[in-house]
């Protein structure tokens, strides 16, 4: 297999922003204030009136605030991690899509109803992940290693999906590639080095990986969680393949943030440590009400800062912008048609290999293939 010497690809995160902060400091100091509890009831029924005026509908993300993701579920909208909020966008009648995520799944949506008015409460909520692959950069290692299959993450722009084979989401990532892996294909993957590093790993695939991370889960230490579960020794360990290997590899489950609530809500354990954006922590308490979740660690002696495991783009949104947006129609998603139907391709391809995979698994009757949680137990 290929290796990557360390360098040759330019997938840093910008260091600093147009006013001289990092681009992580410069995404907190945009996140809105919190608010009352008689403001949050009035904008909840503001945005409620709004959403029925413009025939819109709510997609929100796990990572999101509590409050926006009960308001998606209480007005017809979706919750879900972003293959099942492409998918709900794509098929929902509304004719304007309010994304309340990050950037990449604004476009994401764009790309899949092109004709659809596609808001997003800010337009800057951006992805350590999209940020560190720039699509000239990513275009020239695509150009430096011709005859492999490229493969790249959801979290990605429009233009580096338009340059690539198949999108994934990291509930299909597995299955995607040990597919290709089967039919002899090598395999140029982006961004994420740890989503990677995980999949090769399971499917031993040929893979040349790209070296971006996510900020919020490549702050999980191994060290300090193996401390942890000398003093929860009865908790299952939940983590997202987005973190580093010495995570994963005290992990009892692996899997996307759906994967993982599942997990929350099937296991027999009454508590759990979790290595994921503790967004997810409002779903998990209403899947499985009564376990206790506890926070994997981010800081101890081997972390290089203190994190609160929370990404600062997904907390960007919030009802004050979400009903902003709404009222004066602001936020609007454009893309360029052509650069559009490009991108479409590869997550029709996945979209169309997920429902392929779910119909099989239907006829077969073997119902815990519908997902890879069960496949996933166990130390990566
Ligand atoms: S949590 Fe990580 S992967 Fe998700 S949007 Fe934030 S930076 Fe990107």
């Amino acid at each position: 297999m290929e290796t990557l010497a360390p360098g040759t690809v330019e997938c840093d995160l910008p260091a600093q922003s147009a006013v001289g902060l990092t681009p992580v400091a410069q995404a907190w100091t945009q996140v809105p204030e919190p608010l009352q509890a008689a403001q949050k009831a009035a904008l909840v029924e503001r945005i409620r009136e709004l959403l029925r005026r413009e025939r819109a509908v709510l997609v929100a993300h796990y990572y999101v605030d509590a409050d926006l993701q009960e308001l998606a579920e209480a007005t017809g909208g979706c919750v879900g991690d972003s293959l099942e909020m492409a998918r709900f966008g794509r098929d929902h009648p509304a004719d304007t899509l309010v994304v309340a995520g990050v950037r990449f799944m604004g476009e994401t949506a764009k790309i899949l109803s092109p004709r659809k008015r596609i808001l997003m409460p800010d337009l800057e909520a951006t992805c350590s992940l999209d940020l560190g692959c720039s699509p000239d950069a990513f275009s020239a290692w695509c150009d430096a290693h011709p005859g492999r299959t490229v493969v790249v993450y959801a979290n990605t722009s429009a233009a580096v999906k338009a340059r690539a084979d198949w999108v994934v989401t990291s509930s299909i990532a597995l299955d995607v590639v040990a597919d290709l892996h089967a039919r002899g294909e090598r395999i140029l993957w982006a961004p994420d080095r740890h989503l990677g590093d995980y999949v090769q790993r399971q499917t031993g695939a040929d893979m040349l990986l790209w070296q971006g991370a996510c900020i919020v889960h490549d702050e999980f230490k191994g060290t300090e969680l193996e401390l942890l579960r000398t003093d929860y020794p009865q908790a299952k360990v939940l983590a997202h393949p987005e973190s580093p290997q010495p995570v994963l590899a005290q992990a009892d489950v692996i899997g996307s943030t759906t994967q993982l609530i599942d997990a929350a809500r099937k296991l027999d354990a009454a508590s759990f440590i979790v290595a994921t954006d503790q967004g997810i922590l409002y779903k998990m308490r209403e899947a499985a009400p009564g376990k206790t979740f506890i926070a994997a660690p981010t800081a101890g002696n081997s972390a290089t800062c203190k994190s609160c495991a929370h990404c600062p783009w997904m907390a960007m949104n919030a009802l004050s912008n979400l009903a902003d947006v709404l009222e004066h129609g602001r936020n609007a998603i454009t893309l360029d048609p052509e650069l559009g139907r490009l991108a479409k391709k590869p997550i029709d391809r996945m979209l169309a290999f997920a429902d392929e995979r779910k119909q099989r698994v239907r006829a077969s009757g073997d119902m815990a293939r519908d997902t890879t949680l069960y496949a996933n137990v166990g130390p990566a």
